[in-house]
């Protein structure tokens, strides 16, 4: 199932931030590549992981992502399992759970940084998912994995400093402007978004399609006709257009 996809506490096993042995699934080991005349390092394919990969390069170019991910010590992530350091257990004594999650792409954005290598591997990573191999052989859609990756990193950054690090970085708000045509009462409606479905057919660039998208006026008419609440909520003829909200008093 999709929405379980992401599970930081599937494997119960202890986490060690140097593992032995990178991973079961890395059977043959290949001599790795330097990097070539991009000098960008890609990520290995598991299987079917193109999608996610392509989802992990967008979150490593983006520095206002990247940057609050890396500003996070090994203490935030609950690395430091010293059973006598008493900011290392919660309230109830117990010992809190390393953020997985946040430490395997700290690791990995570092190696895709730092190392001479074409590609890096995101075995450890997927592994701090939960997900076994036939996740990464699986192909899913990569709109509702970002939605669902975007929900494990945000809860896997609960209580720390960048706890609203996605919401800051990914969210906005478009506000919904519909006109009755009967008594030409307009209605705002706030919606937050994390995406935003463009158009991009016959647009010469995504500036159009975006420039587009805010300008433009759709007509309820017809089986599309607006319910409204002035006017009795009888069905009537509508204009509606969508505007990006700039701040709170929008
Ligand atoms: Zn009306």
């Amino acid at each position: 199932m999709l929405q379980d996809l992401f599970d930081e506490d599937r494997e119960d096993g202890d986490f060690s931030y140097f593992p032995s042995n990178t991973s079961s699934k890395s059977i043959i080991e290949k001599p790795i590549s330097p990097r070539n005349e991009t000098d960008l390092c890609g990520l290995q394919n598991q299987g079917a992981t193109c999608y996610l990969n392509a989802l992990i390069q967008t979150l490593l170019f983006t520095p206002d992502f990247r940057e609050p991910l890396f500003s996070l010590t090994a203490k935030d992530l609950n690395l430091l399992s010293n059973p006598n350091d008493s900011s290392q257990t919660s309230s109830s004594g117990s010992t809190l759970k390393v953020r997985k999650i946040i430490v395997e792409l700290q690791k990995l954005f570092a190696e895709m940084l730092l190392l001479n290598q074409q590609a890096c591997s995101s075995i450890r990573l997927t592994d701090s998912f939960g997900w076994q191999s036939n996740e990464t052989i699986d192909h899913q859609d990569v709109h509702e994995l970002n939605r669902l990756l975007f929900d494990a990193i945000q809860k896997s950054l609960q209580g720390t400093k960048q706890s609203n690090l996605i919401r800051s970085c990914y969210e906005g708000s478009t506000i919904n402007y519909t006109q009755c045509k009967q008594c030409q009462k307009i209605f705002k409606r706030i919606e937050d978004y994390q995406d935003l479905p463009l158009v991009v057919q016959d647009s010469p660039n995504l500036h159009t399609s975006l420039a587009n998208m805010f300008t433009y006026r759709e007509q309820l008419t017809g089986d599309n006709q607006y319910r409204c609440s002035s006017c009795d909520n009888r069905l009537c003829d509508a204009d509606k257009v969508n505007k990006k909200r700039n701040n709170i008093y929008d």
